[in-house]
């Protein structure tokens, strides 16, 4: 009897203890999450994880998805400032187009954090965290220069471009990263790019649409291929555009004993283009932790929000066109086949049934 009444005054203050502890927790306040779109895997990630981390550090957390379309994320920030947050924390559909509802955010002293894409020409951004972007396009690019043998098989290789979404910074950045190592060999004559197409204005890919890509490179192979000459590599800036591009090659014959794949890189590390390199389809992708950006940033937020200074902070790389943003940089990592394991599926980014 002792022992049970015991028990149940030990319950008791256990429970006083939980709710007292969750009461505290919900009094951190609310913090909005606002992601791009669903298409590309990782979003979906990203999003849950940084909930998760949020959560767990005591706020409340209002994540929503903009479906890739800009007055959607502008009214959905707008909705998210009216409910008094702390912070919001926002992947841009396009960086440049939210500067009146950033500007409502400072007023109403709400903190703002870029995530993995930069807010461009605007004031009202604190902080931004992402990977090391020009490194990624850096990795990219020596990837197919190791897919290709070179330097030791000299070339020359027929090699066609691809870049990202151009109102996203992080394409120039991945574009840039690849074409300082591309360019001189490019000079040199080692790599041709046959269509002639170079530079983000010919290269871009609107909203990072794969299906926009394969429509691209349908193009590039009928009006520079039809001599019979042969695409020997391709530069992905992520594995949707990947994807499309190789449905583009596979389409005129690319993948079997006579027409070998080129080497074709990506980005992301989604179990899709993982599977494509298993397969020996997709050469490279690059793997960003997403895990890692969605900790990092939950703990920068709960940092700012609870009045403390951050430290080692990146203050060069970063200019928004209004003033250098303070940043936190990832390491992005290159992945192929020989790798995939140790990296992807050893860090329990992706399970291994997953790739079955
Ligand atoms: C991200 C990439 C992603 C791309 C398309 C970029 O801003 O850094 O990881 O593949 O957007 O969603």
């Amino acid at each position: 009897m002792t022992f049970l009444k015991t028990l149940t005054a030990a319950l008791a203050v256990g429970v006083v203890a939980l709710t007292a502890s969750t009461a505290f927790a919900q009094d951190k306040g609310l913090i909005g999450i606002s992601m791009p779109e669903k298409t590309t895997l990782r979003w979906i990630n990203d999003g849950n994880a940084l909930k998760a981390e949020l959560e767990a550090k005591g706020y409340t957390v209002d994540l929503q998805y903009a479906d890739d379309d800009i007055p959607n994320q502008l009214a959905q920030i707008e909705n998210m400032v009216t409910k008094g947050p702390k912070a919001v924390v926002i992947a841009a559909v396009d960086g440049t187009t939210l500067s009146d509802v950033l500007q409502k955010a400072a007023d109403a002293g709400v903190k703002v954090f870029a995530y993995d894409r930069l807010l461009n020409q605007t004031p009202n951004v604190d902080y931004y965290t992402t990977f090391d972007n020009f490194s990624v396009g850096v990795l990219q690019a020596n990837s197919l220069l190791k897919g290709l043998g070179y330097p030791e098989k000299k070339g020359p290789f027929n090699i066609e471009l691809f870049g990202g979404s151009p109102d996203d910074n992080n394409a120039f950045f991945f574009y840039d990263g690849a074409m300082s190592v591309l360019q001189p060999l490019i000079d040199k004559g080692d790599f041709v790019v046959k269509s002639g197409q170079m530079g983000m204005d010919k290269d871009g890919t609107l909203r990072w649409d794969g299906a926009t890509a394969q429509a691209r490179m349908d193009n590039l192979l009928s009006a520079s291929y039809s001599d019979g000459g042969r695409v020997d590599a391709v530069l992905a800036p992520n594995d949707n555009l990947a994807l499309g591009i190789i449905s583009s090659l596979r389409g005129v014959g690319y993948g079997s004993a006579d027409q070998p794949w080129p080497i074709i890189s990506g980005q992301d590390a989604q179990v899709p283009s993982i599977k494509s390199i298993i397969a020996g389809e997709q050469y490279s992708t690059i793997f960003k932790d997403t895990r890692e950006l969605a900790k990092t940033t939950a703990a920068l937020v709960d940092t700012v929000v609870s009045g403390g200074t951050p430290e080692g902070l990146d203050t060069k790389t970063y200019n928004n066109k209004v003033k250098v943003v303070p940043s936190i940089l990832l390491t992005p990592y290159a992945v192929d086949k020989s790798n995939y394991e140790q990296l992807v599926i050893g860090s329990g980014y992706i399970k291994a049934e997953d790739l079955k």
